[in-house]
């Protein structure tokens, strides 16, 4: 490392001095970090509110009976797009047996792997904001109010009409997947700016949807620059700007709303006595974002959010940790961000995220790219569940929190150690239902060599 080198007009050295973790991080350890920001909820003002998240649920209800109709699958749910919240006892034990240590309370997967349409996180905030934008225009020219039949909208006379407009999104693959289905559904002309780590089977299922997929030999924040030049020349043209978006945010956002219900069903308390710990995979930001917004807005001091990032992509924690945000990448640090986490190769992260959850978050953590695929391969042994990398992120957390130093601390600090036995972790499962089957196969094999 060069000590010479400066960022943001202050040395490494002077960095590292600072924020000693820093060692650590830029030489790709995995780390585990509590945010000296965090706040008791009710100091943290967020800048969104509950009645935003109330108003994005409202929107994806009137969409519902269109949703069922272009999207056969989502019938049976009323065309609702929501995942399984499951128990996962043996991947428990297996963990415990895995990395040595007990992992007292209940683990719970939160299975966005299997939302339907696009089968990852992603389709919570692309597909909503798409719905969003067409809603918008629709009524703009006339053609739908919030009293209308929405089924209305699967029909040529409404293709039509979409097809004059264009949409453009910057992504590493996911993104593109949502926003290419939905959006081609519509009858928009949609192109999708990939990022080198973009998987190809994510580019020729788009392709084969009549979505056009632009290449680009550089990482995310470049494919999505590229994405907002070519929407600037054109009027028509609506931009998903994933670092930037709050329609995106919302999306995401109501998630926790409809987990609420969910954990009522299972008869699982979130209080005083029982607390929450969420553990969320980020690229970006946005997606873990909106869902640790919400999540706060509904359980406030009981509910402990923590982001998890590839030991090659940390760039959420680097923006949160420096408090540059934006004005940091990964590189700037000498960290190469290159992850077999595809969802969650992301140099550089959100600003508007990261200030909204500065004050929420309780910590971040690490992970290497041989544990995901090893944990990748655990979980289809022991639960039968498959998952792409960047999706197991999460799962190392409960381990992390209760048998490292700062998570220890963490814990004791907010008066947590008494109520373990009582507690719920539950791992944000984020991507993994449409890999196709032969690559699926040489994630296995890769997790079952470094499983031994
Ligand atoms: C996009 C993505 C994430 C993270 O979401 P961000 O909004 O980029 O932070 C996590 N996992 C998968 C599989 C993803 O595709």
């Amino acid at each position: 490392m060069e000590s010479k080198k400066q960022v943001a007009g202050k040395t490494f050295d002077g960095w590292m001095s600072e924020f000693p973790i820093l060692t650590d991080i830029v030489s790709t350890k995995a780390v585990f970090w509590t945010n000296p920001h965090y706040k008791p909820f009710e100091h943290a003002v967020p800048s969104l509110s509950e009645a935003d998240i109330a108003d994005a649920e409202a929107r994806l209800k009137r969409f519902a009976p269109y949703i069922a109709e272009a999207f056969p699958e989502t019938k049976e749910v009323g065309g609702i797009i929501e995942s399984p919240l499951v128990p996962i006892p043996q991947m428990q034990e297996e963990l415990e047996r895995q990395f040595g240590g007990a992992i007292p309370g209940r683990m719970l997967l939160k299975c966005d792997s299997h939302l339907p349409v696009s089968g990852s996180i992603k389709a919570r905030g692309g597909i909503y904001e798409v719905l969003a934008h067409a809603e918008e225009l629709a009524m703009q020219h006339g053609m739908l109010s919030v009293h209308n039949d929405y089924t209305v909208l699967h029909s040529d006379r409404f293709r039509q009409f979409f097809s004059n407009y264009s949409i453009v999104v910057g992504s590493t693959g996911n993104l593109g997947l949502s926003i290419g289905i939905i959006s081609a559904k519509l009858g928009f002309s949609v192109t999708v700016h990939m990022s080198a780590d973009a998987q190809q089977w994510k580019k020729d299922l788009l392709r084969s949807k009549g979505v056009s997929v632009v290449e680009h030999a550089t990482d995310y924040s470049k494919a999505v620059e590229e994405g907002r030049k070519q929407a600037e020349a054109d009027p028509t043209c609506y931009f998903i700007d994933d670092e930037n978006s709050k329609r995106l945010f919302l999306g995401y956002a109501v998630a926790a709303f409809r987990l609420k219900g969910q954990l009522e069903r299972l008869e699982i308390p979130v209080d005083q006595d029982h607390p929450l710990f969420v553990y969320l995979p980020c690229g970006v930001g946005g997606g873990p974002g909106g869902i640790a917004f919400s999540l706060k807005q509904i359980y406030k001091e009981h509910v402990h959010c923590f982001f998890s990032e590839p030991t090659h992509s940390p760039s959420m924690l680097l923006g949160l940790l420096t408090g540059l945000h934006d004005q940091v990448s990964v590189q700037d640090f000498g960290i190469d961000n290159k992850t077999s986490a595809d969802g969650l190769a992301v140099g550089r992260p959100s600003r508007f995220v990261g200030k909204i959850i500065e004050p929420l978050l309780s910590g971040t953590f690490t992970v290497d790219d041989e544990t995901l695929y090893t944990l990748l391969y655990t979980l289809s042994k022991k639960e039968n569940i498959e998952l792409e990398p960047s999706a197991l992120a999460g799962m190392p957390g409960p381990y992390r929190l209760l048998h490292s130093n700062a998570g220890v601390s963490y814990l004791k600090e907010h008066g947590l150690i008494d109520k373990l036995g009582n507690s719920t972790h539950m791992v944000w499962a984020t991507g993994g239902s449409m890999v196709p089957e032969p690559i699926m196969s040489e994630y296995m094999a890769k997790g079952s060599g470094s499983n031994g």
